[in-house]
């Protein structure tokens, strides 16, 4: 028993827990829970709780379904949203194989097998999400069957006596509690839409935090009568949810990305990494862009990008340098705005940061940043400036991705293997859907 799982079992005694939940992600994305009785917890930390892996997506085949649940102690928390008497708390776990072995097909073991390798490379990976979701009305569909929003504000507007201020307050005090920091939040462009940005952390928290912010915003929705979505694009009129992602690599206290006098204070480090993101975007879009509505936003404006490219301080680019004060240098960072809210933070971000190390592993060239707004320009200058595109559907997207070593070696082949395979079932699904637009197109009907 170590000092942190000694704390975690003290605290549950002085705070008389109740249930302690153990919460895993599966390949898609989606937050696993068990519930444990606190007796359980010391055996958990000891020899693992046992679980049959081959029920959870991506885990396991049948013939070897025994897994093992580690609970990881430095992630306990008292879960706010279930009130103070008979308190619920969760830990994260990682998923070990029956002989103890980190299991290969735990999304949060890929990512740490991608941290690790930045950390032999000497890098420490800091992220800052910006999460955009939408609140919508729990109880109505529109007359078109479509979802209805909370509100019908705007960027930055303050709905008076709306429910969204009412809401982001709730959330942003419930985070904090679970030690989440939030640096600010504000209504979206979109009729209900909203965005909430956490202050960075190091990237395997990150895609904790994520998690967690997920489930608060869900939890806080019902609480408050709405029901909130992650889903890319649950409108064709209005602009879909991002969730632009901010790294910078740090070497020992030092931004690794800034270096003062260069073309926008950005370092050798920092143009190869970016150079990885937009040399291996196509290969990676599947895994940040999951779902087939997740093409709908890439190619739906709303100021989400289409096309490989990057800029300074320029918001129509894939990849945004921000512009910071001089004397800031330690917040110099990489904004990639491509990956959207509804994907699996944890795998994201190791093919984010893996293609951005493999950049400064190989010292990929950065072509010319563009200062043009890019949606605006004609198909034949973005090909002159080379400007490609990123793909057009998730079928385009699972190509590119199938073909792909690189994605291979991060995820590793049973990720991998198995990602593609419920991906291409999800194409084979929609693509045999009679859809509205069809009966509408051809029937005159809708
Ligand atoms: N909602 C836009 C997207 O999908 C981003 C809008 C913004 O933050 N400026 O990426
Ligand atoms: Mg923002
Ligand atoms: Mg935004
Ligand atoms: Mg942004």
């Amino acid at each position: 028993m170590n000092r942190q799982q000694e704390f975690v079992l003290r605290t549950i005694e002085e705070r008389d827990v109740r249930f302690v939940r153990l919460w895993f992600t599966d390949v898609v994305g989606s937050l696993k829970s068990v519930a444990l009785a606190p007796a359980e917890v010391e055996g958990a930390f000891d020899e693992g709780l046992g679980f049959d892996g081959s029920s959870i997506e991506g885990l396991a085949r049948v013939s070897e379904s025994d897994m093992l649940l580690q609970p990881d102690p430095s992630t306990f928390q008292i879960l706010p949203w279930r009130g103070e008497t008979e308190p619920t708390s969760r830990m994260f776990c990682d998923i070990l194989t029956p002989d103890g072995e980190p299991s290969p097909a735990d999304p949060r073991n890929v990512l740490k097998r991608t941290l690790a390798k930045a950390a032999e490379m000497g890098f420490t990976c800091y992220t800052h999400p910006e999460i955009e979701f939408y609140l919508l009305e729990s109880d109505r569909l529109g007359a078109d069957g479509g979802p209805v929003p909370i509100d019908q504000g705007g960027y930055f507007d303050h709905v008076p006596g709306g429910v969204a201020q009412d809401f982001r307050r709730t959330v942003v005090n419930m985070l904090e509690s679970v030690g989440i920091s939030v640096e600010f939040s504000h209504h979206e462009g979109g009729p209900g839409q909203n965005e909430i940005d956490l202050r960075y952390a190091d990237a395997l928290q990150t895609a904790d935090n994520i998690m967690t912010f997920r489930t608060v915003v869900k939890e806080v929705a019902i609480q408050q009568g709405a029901y909130a979505t992650f889903m890319p694009k649950p409108f064709t009129q209005h602009p879909g949810s991002g969730m632009h992602t901010h790294f910078s690599l740090f070497e020992g206290d030092t931004n690794a990305f800034h270096e003062p006098g260069a073309q926008f204070q950005l370092s050798k480090t920092a143009r190869h990494f970016i150079a990885g993101l937009l040399r291996h975007a196509n290969e990676f879009t599947a895994v940040t862009n999951q779902f087939v509505n997740s093409y709908k936003r890439l190619w739906g404006g709303g100021e989400a990008p289409s096309y490989l490219s990057w800029g300074h301080n320029n918001r129509s680019a894939l990849v945004r340098v921000p512009l910071y004060k001089p004397g800031k240098g330690q917040s110099a960072r990489v904004e990639y705005r491509g990956i959207d809210s509804a994907t699996n933070p944890y795998l994201s971000y190791a093919v984010l940061l893996g293609a951005g190390l493999k950049g400064i592993e190989e010292e990929y060239e950065l072509p010319e940043a563009a200062e043009d707004d890019i949606a605006s320009l004609t198909s034949a200058e973005r090909r002159v400036l080379g400007h490609s595109p990123l793909p057009s559907s998730l079928h385009d997207a699972i190509s590119m991705m199938e073909d792909s070593e690189l994605m291979a070696q991060i995820l590793g082949e049973q990720v991998f293997e198995y990602f593609l395979r419920n991906k291409r079932q999800e194409w084979n699904e929609y693509r045999l859907e009679v859809t509205p637009y069809e009966l509408h197109r051809n029937l005159g009907i809708l």
